[in-house]
């Protein structure tokens, strides 16, 4: 089956400027791309899309998602969900983000332990609508560290296992490689809200950060790290983590650490939420108290610097903003994008090449996955407007005309046409 997407703009993830043209898709991939209009020729029963000049391409990749989370205003209350509703849910969401263009996710977490693994199944058994999706453990932390709301009178789950010492770190880590997750996902530092980890304390002992490493390496499993503090993105980098989240704190030598890693790794500052806790608190009705907010000051033109820093140094910084919470709910991911450009100066085609081909990138499927060329995957999203002149129009799911995921229209508000252009050998 073909579908020809005919008198489109198209912005095809390499950086490279818009151009107009036509771009032909057989089967799951992208087999053809012209500059010259009718310059393509289609199969008689192929679909036609004439865009009208609208915007094509490629789908985007959020490198921080939780579709488990369940916009909550506390951990404890994710906590709560009873597994039946949470699956549900969490596949309520899974159809949300693709609905919103995210034809890619790297999950960041799992609120429980195989929400994510069997929603992952799911969709790529063609069983739920959903992005691609890597699929990640819950958060291994230390007791006192960012998800342990345990009491000592009262046990409570959220996103979090808990383990202490690098025997029980490499034996949940194995589970957790038993059941299934692509991504093993630890938290060396802590975050702002927790009054006993903040985000400058490095909770983790390193020996417990290289017991899961090592689990990951010989499974070809990988390793995202909550690593907010200098000292959590040293430890996590030099034990082989591959996704390092936040980097907000880093230090220069952190800095210099990432930029020698930068050809295997990737870092998401997941600025959305940080955005969202800090400058919307008021709006959100979140009352802060005053050393959080002083601290969540510092640490958001810190990330700031420390993206800028990244991005010239030539390390992969991708949006992805831990959507997931009240004030900070899923669905909205593409708002990161206009924080790239807002905060850290990205131009908004810099935004979208983060978004796409480093997200291929970050999906384990460079080469073939976030880019509108020949060969490509045919994840594509077909945009009223040109998100270059006003990267905010991403952020409506009104505008996007088609949603094409690995081949298939999951959304299409254009009445495909049949092709009048016979196929013909050239
Ligand atoms: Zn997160």
């Amino acid at each position: 089956m073909q579908t020809l997407f005919a008198n489109v703009r198209i912005i095809d993830g390499s950086g490279s400027a818009a151009r107009d043209g036509e771009v032909l898709v057989t089967g799951n991939r992208i087999e053809a791309v012209s500059e010259r209009p009718g310059g393509l020729r289609a199969a008689a029963d192929a679909a036609v899309i004439d865009g009208g000049g609208a915007t094509l391409m490629p789908g985007l990749v959020e490198a921080h998602a939780h579709p488990s989370f369940a916009n909550t205003a506390n951990l404890e209350a994710l906590g709560d969900i009873p597994p039946e509703e949470h699956t549900l849910l969490t596949m309520k969401h899974v159809r949300l983000l693709l609905d919103h263009g995210f034809t890619s996710i790297s999950s960041a977490a799992s609120a429980k332990p195989r929400l994510d693994v069997v929603i992952r199944n799911a969709i790529n058994a063609g069983e739920i609508p959903g992005p691609r999706m890597l699929a990640a453990s819950p958060e291994l932390t230390v007791t006192s560290g960012l998800g342990d709301v345990n009491r000592l009178h009262m046990r409570r789950d959220t996103f979090a296992v808990v383990a202490n010492g690098a025997d029980e770190f490499r034996a949940v880590a194995r589970m957790f490689v038993r059941e299934g997750v692509d991504t093993l996902k630890i938290n060396p530092s802590g975050d702002e809200f927790v009054p006993y980890a903040r985000a400058r304390h490095t909770v983790m002992t390193e020996a417990e950060i290289a017991a899961v490493c090592e689990v990951a390496r010989s499974r070809e499993k990988r390793v995202a790290a909550h690593a907010r503090s200098a000292e959590s993105v040293k430890l996590a980098l030099r034990h082989g983590a591959e996704i390092i989240f936040h980097a907000t704190l880093a230090d220069a030598e952190a800095l210099d650490m990432l930029e020698a890693a930068k050809d295997r790794i990737f870092v998401a500052p997941t600025v959305g939420i940080t955005y969202a806790t800090y400058k919307e608190a008021a709006q959100n009705g979140i009352t802060l108290p005053d050393d959080v907010r002083r601290a969540l000051e510092v640490e958001l033109e810190s990330a700031c610097d420390n993206m800028k820093a990244l991005q010239r140094r030539g390390v992969r910084v991708l949006p992805g903003g831990d959507y997931g919470f009240a004030w900070n709910p899923i669905g909205r991911n593409a708002r990161d994008l206009e924080h790239f450009v807002n905060l850290f100066g990205f131009s908004p085609m810099e935004a979208i090449v983060a978004a796409t081909r480093m997200g291929g990138e970050l999906m384990m499927r460079g080469g073939e996955l976030g880019r509108v060329a020949p060969g490509f995957l045919a994840d594509l999203l077909l945009v009223d407007g040109d998100p270059c002149a006003d990267i905010r129009i991403l952020q409506d799911a009104n505008r996007l005309l088609v949603i094409m995921k690995d081949g298939r229209v999951h959304k299409s508000a254009v009445a495909a046409g049949r092709t009048a252009r016979p196929l013909a050998a050239e």
